[in-house]
């Protein structure tokens, strides 16, 4: 095989908390992982010579060593003792950028699996999992995905049964939040409501998607700046559309709602998508292999 397609899911966040901040700055996190349908599609092909050429269909996005799927391959190649001489990438992005559904993740870690693949290296998940964890927190969730609880940095993962059937939508406002600025407003944060993620486990459990929703938390929603208000609003208004709980995923800006089944939630983008651009309805995908083509 000298060629092949791999799906880069994006991911939400059914909860997320910051629990302390580490010696190693980095925090340590507690949260529950839904990988959804909404897919960049991740082209890969061996080539004899030429190093790494990576392109996307985002041209603002950077297509050398700054792009975490270039990372991925780089990484890949310096674990093998004869790596090709060449390989072309080639995304095509769908995930919106900057939007808390951890877009970059989700192609380095799609790079993590073709390569094993294509190359026939034979390492399990759980090692692309843990070379995932050199590249990036998300990174390691992303090469399976599924319902996971992450904790750590977000790189211990645990499987979680599956969210039952529904619809998910998606609406990313034009605005980006940028990541260390809400980690820092919740170091300052004064209250300390949590989520309930062993509630959301147990509704899991239970098979339960009411209970999923009505508990769905991040505590980043906390600590917003004022000019993102447009946050709550989509919330309010997805909940109003029916959605049966609504939350924003990872550090924004993207905000999400579970709908009983996927021709509610597409009425619903259809509605939403009239005054908010990057509206997407999708489903949840289980975890990888299981995950269907
Ligand atoms: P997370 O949920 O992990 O915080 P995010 O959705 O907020 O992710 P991404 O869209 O993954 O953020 O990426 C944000 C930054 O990463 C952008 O500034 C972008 O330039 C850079 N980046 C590097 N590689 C990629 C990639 N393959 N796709 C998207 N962004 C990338």
């Amino acid at each position: 095989m000298r060629a092949l397609t791999e799906r880069a899911w994006a991911k939400l966040n059914l909860s997320l908390d910051v629990l302390d901040r580490r010696p190693d700055g980095y925090h340590d996190m507690r949260m529950v992982m839904q990988t959804v349908s909404l897919c960049d599609e991740v082209r890969l092909e061996a080539l004899d010579a030429g190093g790494i050429r990576l392109k996307t269909s985002f041209s603002y996005l950077p297509a050398d060593r700054r792009n975490l799927a270039w990372r991925a391959a780089e990484l890949f190649f310096s674990e093998l003792s004869k790596p090709p001489g060449g390989l072309a990438i080639s995304i095509q992005k769908r995930i919106p950028v900057g939007a808390g559904l951890a877009g970059g993740s989700a192609d380095a870690a799609a790079v993590l699996r073709g390569l094993n693949t294509l190359l026939g290296a034979g390492k399990t998940l759980a090692e692309l999992e843990r070379l995932g964890g050199r590249l990036g927190s998300d990174v390691p969730y992303c090469v399976a995905g599924g319902t996971r609880l992450a904790t750590g940095r977000g790189e211990i993962l645990e499987d979680l049964p599956p969210l039952p059937p529904c619809g998910v939508v998606i609406c990313k406002p034009a605005f980006s939040i940028r990541t260390p600025e809400l980690f820092g407003r919740v170091d300052q944060r004064q209250g300390n409501i949590r989520p309930d993620t062993d509630g959301i486990v147990s509704a899991l459990e239970e098979g339960s998607l009411g209970g999923v929703a009505r508990r769905m938390y991040n505590v980043f929603e906390e600590v917003l700046p004022a000019r993102c208000a447009e946050i709550g609003l989509l919330r309010k208004r997805l909940v109003d559309e029916g959605a049966l709980g609504a939350v924003m995923t990872g550090t924004g800006s993207a905000v999400f709602g579970l709908f009983p089944d996927p021709e509610a939630a597409r009425r619903a983008a259809e509605k939403l998508g009239k005054s908010c651009r990057e509206c997407f309805a999708a489903r949840p995908v289980a975890r990888f292999p299981e995950t269907l083509p």
